[in-house]
């Protein structure tokens, strides 16, 4: 058995991990963004051997690369957690939705849980010819609104695991500091905030965040972002099912305002954020700002702050992590800082 690491170390995107084995299958198959080579390394003799994608969740670095798979001859089955099958921008022809905790499909014995990172957000334990695997998807513990189940005493012959932010060493409790701490000062000059966030993920952790420590702000959302309200009472994936936001049209008085388009790619949202910034408003980025995208251009340009809210592992939590199981190797992913020595690993 081998593990090919097809993208995602010593990168930011494209994430994907092919397990050539009998039944061969992916993890994950993401795309990256603004990239000259935006697909991973999969040669089309692999793609058409390959029988199962298992995805952790359904942001575009580890999905969206998945309509180039079906071009390049793909005809297998795609394994996901439901919620994850449904944000999905199109449908797979085959697919099976995960229910229960432990499986086994095509002689792969899997285990899954929750990895804290966004509703459907999973990481996955493979055992496989007396050998095990881990990968822990995008993962965090200290997510205010989405459970995790922490990884916690399990051993692995391999283990992939998030390290986006590299070497980097603020923790959660100081990056959740400095953004209320911001968004106080901006308000004291009376200003609406624009918050860009991804369709799934951030966005309501954020608004639990100004529900607790800055109750008397008026928050809205715009339509998306309201649908996910109705959400919070699957106890499966949300840890709190009461948050306070209002739909936002154009006109509506509010202090934070959060626009379901990270990148702000739509011309609504563009619109919307360039009013506001005319007004004398401001514009917060939490997550990375793609290449060449209008949120790029108005952090380059000064006109967004930038101040991380953290949905994945530091160096000092990888770490941590390490200490709290058995992994004979490890191979960090995700982060452009640290590199790995092989891309292809004999099991
Ligand atoms: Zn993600
Ligand atoms: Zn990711």
């Amino acid at each position: 058995m081998k593990l090919k690491i097809a993208g995602g170390c010593g990168e930011h995107g494209r994430n994907c991990f092919f397990v050539d084995y009998t039944a061969p299958f992916l993890v994950d198959c993401g795309i990256m963004a603004g990239a000259d080579e935006p697909f991973p390394n999969l040669t089309e003799k692999e793609i058409k051997r390959l029988e199962y994608v298992f995805l952790t969740h359904s942001h575009a670095d580890h999905t969206g690369a998945l309509p180039w798979l079906y071009e390049r001859g793909f005809s297998g089955v795609i394994v996901v957690p439901a919620p994850t099958l449904e944000q999905l921008p199109f449908k797979p022809k085959y697919s099976i939705a995960l229910k229960k905790l432990n499986g086994e499909i095509g002689g792969i014995k899997f285990k899954h849980g929750r990895s804290g990172h966004c509703q459907g957000a999973v990481w996955y334990e493979f055992h496989i010819a007396g050998k095990k695997l881990l990968f822990s998807g995008d993962y965090t513990e200290n997510s205010l609104m989405y459970h995790c189940d922490p990884i916690r005493g399990r051993s692995a012959d391999i283990a992939v695991v998030d390290c986006a932010y590299g070497n980097g060493s603020r923790s959660f409790s100081e990056c959740c500091d400095a953004i209320v701490h911001a968004v106080s000062e901006i308000k004291e000059q009376r200003r609406t905030i624009v918050f860009p966030v991804p369709k799934y993920g951030r966005g309501i952790d954020l608004l639990r965040l100004f529900n607790e420590n800055l109750p008397e702000l008026t928050c809205c959302g715009d339509e998306h972002f309201m649908n996910q309200m109705n959400e919070l009472s699957e106890r499966r994936w949300y840890r709190n099912k009461t948050l306070y936001a209002k739909l936002y049209t154009p006109g509506t008085a509010c202090d934070i305002l959060f626009l379901s388009d990270p990148q702000l790619r739509s011309s609504y949202s563009q619109n919307i954020a360039e009013s506001i910034l005319a007004g004398g408003g401001a514009a917060i980025m939490t997550g990375t700002a793609e290449p060449g995208s209008v949120s790029e251009r108005l952090i380059n340009s000064g006109r967004m702050k930038f101040l991380r809210y953290p949905v994945h592992q530091n160096f000092a939590e990888f770490t941590e992590l390490m200490k709290r199981n058995k992994f004979a190797r490890v191979i960090p992913f995700h982060s452009p800082e640290l590199q790995i020595d092989s891309a292809t690993i004999e099991l």
